[in-house]
């Protein structure tokens, strides 16, 4: 940087006493003029000073500018490889290129090899970001070996067989399809009240033709990943794929696919797009190989009718409350275990437990176990059962009204 010019000295007057009047004005004009002097140098350099302010300022706005720029332009995604005493060696993202770069002080203590950072374009390192969270381990359930068979579903025969015609058929006796000369489904969608069955239904065939189960929650899906549906449709497609045989089972598919209303919300248009990318993978189904879709809703009046298309869900299996039949049988699967007194009566508990889902009645099975073990007994009995009704019923009025036990 240069330095300022000095500053010219002040003159100074010195008038002796002795002189003479012509003697004085003549000192004093000399010094008028050395002070009309310096004024000249002195003006000089503050216009030099002005120059040179505007020179900096310009260059300070113009360093400003490219600090904005540089700020708001995009950065590139890099994984810090290697921590070196004058340097990192960081691995751009995509392309893989490596490059030593230096490592900002404020990085120093918190870096660590493995880390993702954000680098521009001349690879420094502009901020440590955090640490990737995988967006589908979060979304969906992989299950490699399910253990639900189609004995532990009690009251669904009739729709056991037709997944087992739709889904497992295809999967396990592909030949006999082409021999024939027809496609099989590509995929089947469940319908009917909540916890009837369905899912267990998709796990079941998943068991019985050893395929690994992947689950996804429509609703999921649209509420925690905004802006990502699409991607992950993709990334649930392509993980079926790297595990085939696969089953996908996308649960309240209708917060997916619901029809399509008047609001044009930015969410709408992203529930669509995660929509439209769903019936893309469906649609180019064909060659996947051994992977089946099975979808579930609670409210197929709410679907749009594109996703039911031949082609994509085209077997329609409606999953009902159970019968008094089923109740019993179901009631049964989940007492296996249980030490029941010899009294009691599932023909009975079928009866009064008119308008009970499978899960209300599996959850009606715990309880009863609960009040046996609160009573200090290992037995349940049927007082038991009275006292669970009583207690399930209180809390849940989708039911309907309390039963009368006898
Ligand atoms: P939702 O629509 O709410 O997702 P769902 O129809 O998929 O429900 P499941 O998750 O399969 O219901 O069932 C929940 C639980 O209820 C099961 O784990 C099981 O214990 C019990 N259950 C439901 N239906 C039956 C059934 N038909 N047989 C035996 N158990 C059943």
């Amino acid at each position: 940087m240069s330095r300022s010019p000095s500053l010219p000295e002040r003159p100074r007057l010195e008038l002796d006493p002795d002189m003479t009047p012509s003697e004085r004005l003549g000192a004093l004009q000399d010094h008028f003029e050395q002070l009309v002097q310096v004024n000249r140098e002195l003006e000089d350099q503050l216009d030099s000073a002005r120059e040179r302010r505007e020179a900096l300022t310009e260059e300070v706005d113009g360093l400003e500018r490219e600090n904005e720029t540089l700020k708001a332009s995009s950065l590139y995604v890099a994984t810090a490889e290697e921590i070196l005493d004058d340097g990192v060696v960081v691995k751009q993202h995509g392309n893989n290129q490596e490059v030593l770069t230096e490592l900002p002080n404020t990085l120093r203590e918190g870096l660590e090899a493995g880390d993702r950072v954000a680098i521009n374009d001349s690879f420094s390192i502009q901020s440590q970001l955090e640490s990737e969270t995988d967006a589908r381990a979060q979304a969906m359930e992989v299950d490699e070996s399910p253990t639900v068979t189609y004995d532990d579903i009690g009251g669904l025969e009739e729709q056991i067989n037709e997944v087992r015609e739709a889904v497992e058929e295809p999967l396990i006796n592909a030949e006999q399809f082409d021999t024939v000369g027809i496609e099989p489904p590509s995929g089947v969608l469940l319908h009917g009240p909540p916890g009837t069955g369905k899912t267990m239904l998709a796990r079941a065939v998943a068991n019985e033709t050893d395929a690994t189960f992947i689950k996804m929650a429509g609703s999921e899906l649209v509420r925690k990943f905004i802006g990502e549906g699409s991607r992950l449709v993709r990334d649930l497609f392509e993980l079926a794929s790297e595990r085939e045989p696969a089953i996908i089972f996308i649960d309240e598919i209708d917060a997916v696919a619901a029809k399509r209303t008047e609001s044009k919300t930015s969410g709408d248009a992203e529930v669509q797009r995660t929509m439209m990318q769903l019936l893309s993978e469906m649609d180019g189904f064909e060659d996947r190989g051994e992977i089946r879709i099975i979808a579930a809703t609670n409210r197929f009046d709410m679907l749009d009718r594109a996703i039911l298309r031949p082609g994509r869900f085209d077997r329609l299996i409606e999953v009902p409350e159970p019968d008094v039949e089923g109740r019993k049988r179901i009631l049964e699967i989940h007492t296996e275990d249980m030490s029941l007194a010899d009294e009691v009566d599932f023909e009975h508990l079928a009866e009064v437990t008119d308008g009970f889902s499978g899960a209300e009645l599996a959850s009606l099975a715990t309880e009863a176990g609960m009040f046996a073990i609160r009573d200090g007994r290992t037995d349940v009995r049927t007082e038991d059962f009275e006292d669970a009704l009583e207690k399930v019923e209180a809390g849940d009025d989708s039911a309907g009204q309390p039963v009368a036990f006898y």
